[in-house]
């Protein structure tokens, strides 16, 4: 129930929902209507570079569908981002917005860009071209930014401040993900990591497996691994492993998270960490452990990997990072997945929190969000394994039933216009 190794990623997901939409006998118009993109923009733009020299980028903003709300959905910036990876991203954030069931629909948008290769002056005027050029299309009832990879609170603040200049006064809930002094929310930063957190805990008690003594290896030391791991830690879990791009460390007796901070901000990896082994990042996929958390990139496990992987639980704390091939050998091999559209909805969640917040101007405690985004996980990952029980398949397309099903009944009650 994940896409097919080779093919196009928009494509993968259409057929997922075209599959799951015929199993369960969910209307074709809804099938239909989710296998397009709603809106797919793209611009192009020029940015004064530090030098004087003037270069032309390429963005996009695809909203993938809005029947049950405003769409929502992160920006990315990355030098190989493809159209059809952001209109594959936006149809994900439609059904995660569904399983979580937010009012929100989904979105996604990206620049072809290395953020690393800018300056902060460039990264800033980028980004209000950006902004500007796809502030049409934008705005706090229609279509809600949010950080992504290669983006993060800065840009999100800059995107409000562009918008808000074009209205003339300030308009917080256009972009979450901001920081706090700006109208971000207490606990937005950790919400991904905690929400993987959140659904490790409740599938372990499924699973009967026991926090206090499972051991966790973590692919991926960013904002969703990090947090992730040092989350499950505190719960009493051993992380044996974790990996960023550079490889990975291994400690079967556990690793101590403060001293991988520690390196990871002195250094900018938690590769060469004295405490532990250097492991390869295929080998901490394969390793003996309780709960694996893919937590980097997409199309991590596939094919010639899933049948050595010896985790019990696996939480996709990244989009996608299991095949389609690899999850069937995943299912076959009993091994439980939490997929993404429920794991990793920690983030979008808390950004309707923050969006709420900010249509109010009144701000929360971090308890009172951290309540919230508990108490709705809690529900959706009941919800999807009730329906996985009931229909007698894994937890992805359980998912999928539930948040198509929420989305035929919007679009039917909506009906067509005209
Ligand atoms: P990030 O940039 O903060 O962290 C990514 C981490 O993965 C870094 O430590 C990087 O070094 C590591 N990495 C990159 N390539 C790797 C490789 N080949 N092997 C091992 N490690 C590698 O990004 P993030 O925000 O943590 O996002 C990670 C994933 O989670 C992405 O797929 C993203 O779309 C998804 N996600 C993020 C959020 C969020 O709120 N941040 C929400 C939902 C989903």
């Amino acid at each position: 129930m994940s896409m097919n190794e080779s093919e196009q990623a928009f494509n993968g997901v259409r057929k997922l929902i075209n599959n799951v939409c015929a199993r369960v006998c969910i209307a074709e118009a809804c099938s239909l209507r989710l296998a397009e993109c709603k809106r797919e923009v793209a611009v192009h733009f020029p940015v004064t570079m530090d030098d004087g020299t003037v270069k032309v980028f390429t963005g996009f903003r695809v909203l993938h569908n809005d029947s049950r709300g405003p769409a929502k959905g992160g920006i990315r910036y990355h030098p190989d981002v493809t159209l059809d990876e952001v209109k594959a991203l936006a149809a994900l954030m439609t059904l995660k917005t569904a399983v979580a069931d937010i009012p929100y629909g989904g979105a996604k948008g990206a620049v072809i860009c290395d953020p690393k290769a800018l300056s902060q002056s460039e990264l800033e005027r980028l980004t209000r071209r950006y902004a500007a050029e796809i502030t049409l299309f934008i705005g706090p009832e229609t279509d809600i930014p949010a950080p992504d990879v290669g983006t993060n609170p800065q840009i999100m603040a800059w995107i409000m401040d562009t918008f808000s200049m074009g209205r003339g006064y300030s308009v917080p809930a256009v972009a979450t993900g901001k920081p706090i002094e700006v109208g971000g929310s207490r606990g937005r930063f950790e919400a991904t990591g905690r929400g993987c957190m959140i659904t490790a805990l409740l599938a372990a008690k499924h699973l009967g497996i026991n926090v206090g003594e499972a051991t966790v290896a973590v692919q991926g030391f960013g904002n969703v691994g990090a947090v992730a791991a040092k989350l499950l830690a505190r719960e009493g879990c051993r992380l044996v492993a974790v990996s960023d791009s550079k490889g990975g460390v291994y400690n079967p007796k556990g690793l101590d998270l403060d001293l991988l901070f520690a390196q990871k901000k002195e250094t900018g990896s938690i590769v060469g960490f004295k405490n532990g082994e250097t492991m390869t990042n295929t080998e901490l996929l394969e390793l003996q452990c309780d709960i694996l958390i893919p937590a980097a990139f997409e199309h991590q496990l596939v094919k010639a990997n899933a049948s050595s992987v010896k985790a019990k639980l696996i939480i996709e704390g990244a989009n996608n990072p299991i095949t389609a091939e690899a999850d069937r050998i995943l299912g076959d091999n009993g091994i439980f997945v939490v997929p993404d559209i429920l794991a990793n909805t920690g983030g979008v969640i808390v950004s309707y929190l923050e969006w709420v917040q900010g249509l109010q101007f009144l701000f929360w405690e971090e308890e009172e969000v951290n309540g919230y985004l508990q108490r709705i996980l809690t529900k959706a990952f009941a919800e999807v394994l009730q329906t996985s029980h009931r229909e007698k398949v894994e937890m992805r397309a359980a998912a999928y039933v539930i948040a198509l099903r929420r989305l035929a009944s919007a679009m039917d009650l909506r009906g067509i216009f005209p």
